[in-house]
């Protein structure tokens, strides 16, 4: 019988019938959603940060 794991609670899924997993690869909806809110909230999501060298280039030639 396939099984998947849930990424958000690890809990292991066990797949009865081909169509039997509507939130694959959640266990639930609320697995579902609790990922989501990960990827919104932007601990998912990789910023640059604004580099001092950036600014001290935009002010040369200033004098
Ligand atoms: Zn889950």
């Amino acid at each position: 019988m396939p099984t998947y794991e849930c990424p958000t609670c690890s809990k292991r899924v066990i797949v009865a019938e081909k169509e039997d997993a509507p939130w694959r690869p959640f266990c639930c909806q609320r697995c579902k959603l609790v990922d989501l809110g990960r990827w919104l909230d932007g601990s998912y999501t990789i910023t640059e940060p604004a580099r001092p060298e950036d600014l001290d280039e935009a002010s040369e030639g200033n004098e």
